[in-house]
């Protein structure tokens, strides 16, 4: 087998080198930056041209990253390694590795919908491809898009209408970028948290247009933030951050908001239901693209995939990752005191399981 679960991760013998591996090690090829992908510590780092600065933020300016542009082709000991684009975040890979005529996909985390904020999804032909599993379940399904900014433009409208605050909640990284991106500018101006700001500058510095967003922290005094746009990590929700927008609206953004009762359980006024991953049919769709005879599931609901692929007649299998049921893209940025790891979101997303 060209790769095999390691407890350091996804490992390659042929080429000596990991797949986002969750402990240190000599050589790690990072599908994109999230905390559960991008782990700090170890010697060398491979990955995307597009993701390197976000890659950067997070590993720290000391890390030693090879970027390298989709589709270029890198050999480790006769292994033949490529990036192809996922189409999660800003920079997000699957990985291809080949050798001896064997070729496996490493998908990362993925969604096929387009997504103005980084290079669409493009699927793979492989002998066995590792896909993701966190909405495996058929009842995670994704409106289009369009319909879901119509809505959280038209809250934001209401309440400025009403002299109110709208403060919509979103990962720091990838999500909060795609919410900026799909909003309506023309309503009213739009805040940023710092944990935010700091990777829309790197979303801006790799020509990812996003709307002029402003610091509350370098509001002038008294300044009235009835009819703004906030946007935030789940984190900052209830923190003394949050004090200076009075009695806003609150929302939250994710695919989570597909299951009822999460809403409420989140203390959220609003749940907008927008996933960067892929849904139930789109999952299904992507692992027939790859033309894989082969599936590995891992990072979510893998037995209900495995057990749907089998019935198909694909070989599956259930692959287990330090990070099952743990919040995905939890706001990690160290540096930013007011956004420690969101606990409550890990739970949340634990139970759900
Ligand atoms: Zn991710
Ligand atoms: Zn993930």
């Amino acid at each position: 087998m060209l790769l095999r679960s390691t407890e350091r991760g996804l490992y390659c013998e042929a080429g000596d080198f990991y797949i986002d591996p969750w402990l240190p090690v000599d050589r790690a090829v990072i599908t994109h930056a999230h905390g559960d992908h991008a782990r700090w510590g170890s010697r060398a780092y491979l990955g995307s041209r597009e993701g390197e600065r976000v890659m950067r933020t997070r590993l720290g300016a000391d890390a030693r990253i090879r970027a390298v542009e989709f589709g270029e082709t890198v050999m480790l000991n006769g292994v033949r390694i490529s990036l192809h684009p996922a189409g999660h975040i800003l920079g997000s890979a699957q990985v291809r590795v080949e050798h001896g005529g064997e070729v496996w996909v490493v998908s990362g985390d993925y969604k096929t919908e387009a997504d103005p904020t980084c290079t669409p999804f493009e699927p793979v032909r492989c002998h066995t491809f590792v896909t993701e599993s966190t909405f495996g379940l058929p009842i995670y399904r994704w409106v289009p898009d369009a319909e879901v900014f119509a809505g959280i433009n038209a809250w934001w409208r209401s309440n400025a209408e009403a002299g109110r605050a709208s403060l919509l909640f979103g990962y720091a990284l990838g999500k909060a970028q795609r919410l900026l991106a799909g909003v309506d500018p023309s309503i009213g101006p739009i805040y940023a948290h710092g944990a935010v700001e700091r990777l829309n500058l790197d979303y801006r510095a790799g020509g990812v247009p996003l709307p002029e967003t402003r610091n509350p922290a370098a509001a002038p005094k008294g300044t009235q933030f009835g009819g703004c746009l906030v946007v935030a990590p789940p984190s900052a929700a209830g923190t003394p951050w949050m004090r200076r927008f009075g009695a806003g609206s609150t929302a939250f953004a994710s695919g989570w908001m597909r299951v009822r009762g999460q809403r409420r359980r989140r203390s959220v006024d609003r749940g907008f239901v927008l996933s960067d991953h892929v849904d139930w049919p789109s999952l299904l769709g992507a692992v027939q693209a790859t033309g894989a005879e082969c599936v590995w599931v891992t990072h979510g609901y893998r037995e209900p995939v495995v057990r749907w692929l089998r019935e198909h007649g694909l070989q599956a299998q259930s692959v287990a990752s330090r990070w099952e049921g743990e919040s995905d893209e939890a706001d990690v940025l160290p540096e930013d005191a007011a956004s420690p790891a969101s606990a409550p979101v890990a739970e949340t997303e634990r139970e759900a399981e």
